[in-house]
């Protein structure tokens, strides 16, 4: 069971979109909570500010610390009177670790999360240096807010949470396990635009299936993240098979 806590100035728009599918679903059936705090009702300002203008000058304004730290909080209390550890806190900012398949895994292991959701040109470091334990990225691109990359961690993250997808190993055996691309998939139609489904799907013959996905992985993951070869975990016969690939691959360059 995962609880989630998020941050955010515009708890209507995670909660909305994490409401619905196979998250939905996993919610009403009691493997994640999703639950949004509204920072701007922690702030005492009378005008309900939560953001100022950045000391030392320049554009935008900055989110204060004191709201932040209230909404944290209150969080916290509740995380620790239901008798649960001290939670993570993860900070969604550009400048972050960039979020991976094997970071999904292991925060899924955790039984919350809290995420706090900066907005406009950031937060208040100090109060970042204060209750962050994790910074995360979704990618090397500025965003207006923390809300997407959380919810974008959040998705990946409950896939990997036990009961969330229906068939469990559907999580495992996709792309990035063994650090390769998934093979190609298809459904019926046989035939679809004059294109065949390959012959060895048809077969029934599952040693020869998984063999073929396997090379298919392979030559997808040379093809389009070639990056990811470096650490993906073969076979030595699918080592083989790999610098045979690369074998014609120099030889079409020369
Ligand atoms: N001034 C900040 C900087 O240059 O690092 C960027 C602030 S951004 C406009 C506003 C908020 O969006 C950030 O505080 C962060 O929460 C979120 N954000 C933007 N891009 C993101 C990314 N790639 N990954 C995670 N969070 C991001």
């Amino acid at each position: 069971m995962m609880h989630y806590h998020i941050l955010t100035l515009f708890p209507e728009m995670v909660l909305s979109g994490l409401a619905t599918s196979i998250l939905g679903r996993a919610e009403k059936n009691g493997y994640i909570t999703i639950e949004a705090s509204n920072i701007r009702d922690f702030t005492e300002d009378k005008h309900r500010h939560v953001d100022d203008y950045p000391y030392g000058g320049g554009a935008g304004m900055v989110m204060q610390a004191e709201p932040i730290y209230k909404a944290y909080q209150s969080v916290e209390e509740k995380i620790l009177t239901q008798g649960r550890k001290k939670p993570r806190v993860i900070y969604m900012t550009p400048q972050g670790k960039v979020f991976s398949q094997q970071d999904a895994k292991l925060f899924a292991k955790e039984e919350d999360l809290v995420f706090l959701c900066g907005h406009y040109e950031g937060v208040d470091e100090r109060i970042l240096e204060e209750i962050v334990t994790d910074t995360m990225s979704i990618g090397d691109y500025v965003l207006t807010g923390g809300e997407l990359p959380a919810m974008v961690m959040i998705d990946a993250i409950s896939r990997m949470v036990p009961g969330v997808l229906s068939n469990e190993a559907s999580g495992e055996f996709e792309s990035f396990h063994d650090n390769l691309l998934e093979y190609p998939q298809y459904t019926r139609p046989v035939e679809y635009h004059g294109k065949r489904v390959p012959d060895v799907l048809l077969s029934g013959h599952h040693a020869n299936i998984e063999r073929w996905r396997r090379e298919q992985s392979i030559e997808r993951t040379l093809k389009w993240r070639p990056d990811l070869l470096e650490d993906a975990i073969l076979t030595p016969k699918e080592q083989q098979y790999l610098e045979r690939l690369i074998e014609i691959e120099n030889r079409i360059r020369e």
